[in-house]
């Protein structure tokens, strides 16, 4: 009986491996079957060459030597698999989940795992005694087996803020090569929305212009098998956009009041009264190679300049102000006017839809959501029409002359400047280094770290 068993087991450990379907999954049970093959041999052995006698005196010995079987394992969560289903080899009953569903609550249900996520499953003698997985960017809940209960904690990881810098020019669209070098979604954004206000997306962007990024990243001391996220960016601390004989550089700074604002090198606000790209532009296209036709799409005829860009972008109110009308135009389609006061008006046409609940007589605020990219009335393509008038007149939003802005008084403009020269420092330092790794002196690459 124990000799057909311990061959049951020998065989295990041979055709094991081959049969299990997950990569991580296949390692941990190649380290766990050498284990078992090794006292399968081992018995096997004693069987072998003594008599009964010795067998049995044998197997006493051995199991008197068996310790608990220790294992870690590494999992993957499949698609449509619950933790349940994925621990159910290892001991893990209905009851079981259902305690570590009550002990994780204070922070998650265990339905929000999704597939691919990493499970750290430790195992005595088979069983599961110990859960942990990623819950968040350096968080990890773990849940240990006590008796017959579970017991749930979250435990913070060690991680240190870093300034990273990271550049490139424009060869498809700002957001498209941002991303190629690594610049994080969320730093990508909140740099469109700052330079929304003093550039078009559509028309003043143009290829080989060379954009510029400084933001500061948390990143974790130390890795670990089940952590995905390794850095989390947080704020975008300066950007630049270099296009022609325009250039941008903005740099966030949080004044006495604690507002927090993106600023010109000179200490003036870098917002303007009303926005030069009045929708999500960040996957705008281009139209490149248009450098000396700054008013492309402005005519007398057409009166407003369009944003080609996916149905249900979002739409913003491109300056404060009251809603003056909100409902269907004509051959506008679904349109928004907003009243910015100064003799101002904007005008959003052709919109899928309106934002919930905007009404006439409301005000809204720069950057509101007012509604959503469509392709209604006298359309032919899905596209925003945009329309700044003055006095009742239509003008051309590209050169519109926007009011000057407030500066930083003295004492904040120096705690401006301190912060401005810290980053050109880090900028020039980093130039000087890829002019001599490459040999083109004043040529800005990648500097990705
Ligand atoms: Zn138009």
């Amino acid at each position: 009986m124990i000799k057909k068993l311990s061959i049951a087991i020998a065989m295990m450990a041979t055709f094991g491996c081959s049969k299990q379907p997950e990569q991580i999954h296949s390692v941990n049970k190649a380290k766990e079957n050498t284990l078992v093959s090794a006292q399968a041999e081992q018995s096997q052995a004693v069987v072998h060459n003594g008599s009964a006698e010795d067998s049995v005196a044998a197997q006493i010995q051995i199991t008197e030597e068996l310790k608990p079987v220790q294992d870690v394992r590494l999992l993957e969560l499949k698609s449509g698999e619950s933790l349940a289903n994925l621990l159910s080899e290892f001991a893990f009953s209905d009851r079981d989940s259902w305690l570590v569903e009550q002990a994780v609550s204070t922070w998650t249900s265990l339905t929000k795992l999704k597939a691919g996520q990493l499970i750290e499953a430790e195992l005595v003698d088979g069983q599961v005694q110990q859960i942990r997985f990623e819950y968040a960017f350096a968080q990890v809940i773990e849940i240990k087996r006590v008796d017959e209960h579970w017991h749930a904690s979250l435990s913070e990881l060690e991680t240190v803020t870093q300034t990273k810098r990271l550049s490139t020019s424009i060869d498809s669209s700002f957001f498209v090569d941002a991303s190629k070098i690594g610049v994080p979604n969320d730093i990508i954004n909140q740099s469109i929305v700052a330079l929304s206000h003093l550039v078009d997306f559509q028309r003043e962007v143009y290829a080989g212009d060379q954009i510029d990024f400084v933001f500061q990243e948390q990143q974790l001391v130390a890795a670990e098998d089940i952590l995905k996220q390794i850095s989390k960016p947080s704020a975008l601390q300066h950007v630049a956009l270099l296009s022609g004989k325009e250039k941008y550089r903005l740099y966030r700074f949080t004044d006495n009041g604690g507002t927090t604002a993106f600023y010109h090198p000179d200490g003036t606000l870098a917002q303007s009264f009303l926005m030069k790209t009045p929708l999500n532009g960040a996957r705008l296209s281009s139209n490149f190679g248009k450098r000396h036709h700054p008013v492309l799409g402005y005519t007398r005829m057409h009166k407003g300049i369009d944003f080609g860009a996916p149905v249900g972008t979002p739409i913003m109110a491109a300056g404060s102000g009251k809603v003056l009308k909100a409902g269907w135009g004509g051959s506008f389609g679904n349109r928004v006017v907003l009243d910015h006061g100064k003799g101002y008006q904007t005008l959003y046409a052709h919109l899928n839809d309106f934002a919930n609940g905007l009404k006439a007589g409301m005000r809204v605020k720069q950057g509101d959501v007012i509604g959503y990219l469509g392709n209604t009335g006298l359309s032919q393509a899905r596209h925003l029409h945009y329309e700044v008038h003055k006095d009742g007149k239509a003008i051309n939003p590209l050169t519109l002359k926007q009011p000057k802005n407030t500066k930083l008084s003295d004492t904040q403009f120096d705690e401006f400047s301190a912060q401005v020269a810290q980053i050109t420092t880090l900028l020039d330092s980093e130039n000087t280094k890829l002019a001599h790794h490459d040999g083109q002196s004043g040529r800005i690459g990648n500097a990705d770290d």
